[in-house]
C-alpha cells in the first residue's frame, strides 16, 4: 500500500509529553533579570495559564480538547506515504515513508500548535494574539488558527520579508490577520529603533520584542510562540502518534526516523513518541540542521537567551550565541541560534543523533523528490529529505532492507524563488 490513511476518529485524543521520560529533569528556564528559575506567575502577562501549566507538566499524556480535534479534522489525520518512486530512482532496498504535514491549510505542521494555542487563549478570555514572523510560515498558521476561534491576530513581520515576500502577508490578511512591518511605531521599542535607524531592514529579534511588548501592555492581548517551548513540542506530537498507528497498520517498524530542526517542533512532533522504543530496539533518530546554522552539531550546551535582544528567559540548550547571525539561506525556518531544551538534552545524552547538511545538497534532494514523488518541498523540509536519501543509499551499499521515516514538514509552493535561484546556479554551498 502506498498511502496509509486513518479515519477521522483516529486523530489522537491525547498529546504525548516527553518531560517525565527525559533521562534527567529539564533544567528550568531562568529569569533574565534575576537568574532565578522562572515562576508560573512571571509568565502570566504573556501566556494563558493552561499553556504555562503544560509547559511545566509532568503528566505523560494530556487530553486534546474536542474543539481542537474538530479543527484538526480539517486536514488531519495526515497521510503517511511510501515514496516508492523515490526508492526506485535510488535503486535502494530501503522502504522510505514520509508523514505529509504539507496538507494543512497554511501548508506546514505549524497549525498543530497554533490551533491549540488559539483555543486556550480564547477559553481564558483573551481577545488578541501577537507574534513575530520572519518568512511568514508561523504568522500564517496563527492567523488561520485565531480566525477559527474568533480572536484577533497581530503579526510583527520583519520589514525586509514584508517587502520582499508579499504572498505570505496576503495569506495572513486573507485570514483576517493584521500584519505590521517591524520595526513599527506601535511599540516603544519599535519607535526607538526607527528613530535611531530609520532605514533598518528589521530582524526577528526586534519583531519578538515588539510582539512581547504589545502583549504585555494590554490585558486582553497575549503572545504566542511557534517553536522551542515544551508546550509547542507537546502539541506537535499528533504527528508521531498518528505515524505510529499508520506503521502498525502496514506491519512496519521504523529503523530510522528523521526530521529537520529549526527550533525543534516538527522534529519533536514526529520523533518524541518513538524515543522510548528507540532506546529499546536500537532504531536511530536523526535531527537535521543546515551547516550554515549548526546549533546541535557545533553549538555549546549552556544557558542562553531565547531571542536576539536578550529579553526572554534563559534556556539550557545548544546555542551558537544569541547574537549569532546565520547567513541568509533559503530555509528561513532553520535559522535559529538555539533549539528546544528537551531536544538538546536528548542529543546531549546521545539518544538523538544530529547532522548538518549543506544548502546545495538539500536542494538537489528536494528536486529529486519533486521529480519522483511530485510534491515540491519547503526548503526546510529538503534537509530531512537529504538525510533520508543518504540513509537509503547506505542501505543500498550494505544491501539491507531498512525502514526510513521522515517528516515532510511543509510544501514549498510559496518558496519558488528559492527553486528558481537554485536552478539558475545562484545558491551558494553554505
Ligand atoms: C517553521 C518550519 C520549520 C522549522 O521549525 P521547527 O520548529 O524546527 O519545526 C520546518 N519546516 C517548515 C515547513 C516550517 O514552516
Amino acid at each position: 500500500m502506498k498511502k496509509i490513511l486513518l479515519e477521522d476518529d483516529e486523530i489522537p485524543k491525547e498529546w504525548y509529553n516527553i518531560l517525565p521520560d527525559l533521562p534527567e529533569p529539564l533544567p528550568p528556564p531562568l529569569h533574565p533579570a534575576t537568574n532565578e528559575p522562572v515562576k508560573p506567575e512571571d509568565l502570566e502577562p504573556i501566556f494563558p495559564k493552561e499553556l504555562i501549566k503544560q509547559e511545566m507538566s509532568d503528566e505523560r499524556f494530556i487530553r486534546i480538547p474536542d474543539e481542537v480535534r474538530e479543527i484538526y479534522a480539517i486536514w488531519r489525520p495526515t497521510p503517511l506515504i511510501r515514496a516508492e518512486r523515490l526508492e526506485k530512482a535510488l535503486k535502494t532496498p530501503a522502504r522510505i515513508y514520509f508523514k505529509y504535514e504539507g496538507v494543512s491549510p497554511p501548508g506546514s505542521h505549524k497549525p498543530n500548535t497554533a490551533v491549540a494555542q488559539a483555543y486556550y487563549n480564547m477559553k481564558e478570555g483573551v481577545e488578541r494574539l501577537t507574534t513575530e514572523t520572519g518568512a511568514g510560515q508561523w504568522g500564517s498558521a496563527l492567523c488561520f488558527a485565531t480566525k477559527l476561534f474568533d480572536l484577533k491576530c497581530t503579526v510583527f513581520m520583519v520589514r525586509i520579508s514584508y517587502e520582499q515576500k508579499p504572498y505570505r502577508r496576503v495569506m495572513m490578511e486573507t485570514w483576517g490577520g493584521e500584519v505590521v512591518p517591524s520595526p513599527s511605531d506601535r511599540t516603544e521599542f519599535g519607535r526607538k529603533i526607527l528613530k535611531e535607524h530609520p532605514d533598518t531592514p528589521g530582524s526577528l529579534g526586534i519583531a519578538i520584542s515588539e510582539a512581547i511588548e504589545s502583549a504585555a501592555s494590554d490585558d486582553k492581548t497575549k503572545y504566542s510562540l511557534g517553536s522551542v517551548l515544551n508546550h509547542v513540542l507537546l502539541h506537535q506530537t499528533v504527528i508521531g502518534l498518528e505515524t505510529k498507528k499508520q506503521l502498525e497498520k502496514v506491519d512496519e517498524k521504523a529503523d530510522i526516523l528523521i526530521g529537520c530542526v529549526g527550533g525543534g517542533s516538527n522534529f519533536a512532533g514526529l520523533c518524541f513518541p518513538f524515543v522510548k522504543d528507540s532506546e529499546k530496539d536500537g532504531s536511530k533518530i536523526i535531527a537535521v540542521e543546515p551547516t550554515a546554522c549548526p546549533t546541535l552539531t557545533k553549538g555549546d550546551y549552556r544557558y542562553d537567551f531565547g531571542d536576539t535582544a536578550g529579553l526572554t528567559p534563559l534556556l539550557k540548550m545548544y546555542t551558537l550565541g544569541h547574537d549569532f547571525t546565520p547567513p541568509p539561506i533559503h530555509a528561513g525556518g532553520l535559522r535559529y541560534h538555539g533549539d528546544a531544551p528537551a531536544l538538546c538534552m536528548l542529543v546531549k545524552h546521545g539518544i538523538i543523533e544530529a547532522r548538518a547538511v549543506d544548502q546545495v545538497s538539500t536542494f538537489n534532494a528536494g528536486l529529486l523528490f519533486a521529480k519522483t514523488e511530485g510534491i515540491i518541498p519547503a526548503p526546510e523540509t529538503t534537509h530531512a529529505i537529504r538525510v533520508a536519501i543518504d540513509e537509503a543509499l547506505k542501505a543500498k551499499e550494505a544491501n539491507e532492507e531498512r525502514v526510513i521515516v521522515f517528516n515532510f514538514s511543509g510544501h514549498g509552493l510559496l518558496d519558488l524563488q528559492a527553486y528558481d535561484d537554485f536552478m539558475n546556479g545562484k545558491l551558494k554551498g553554505t
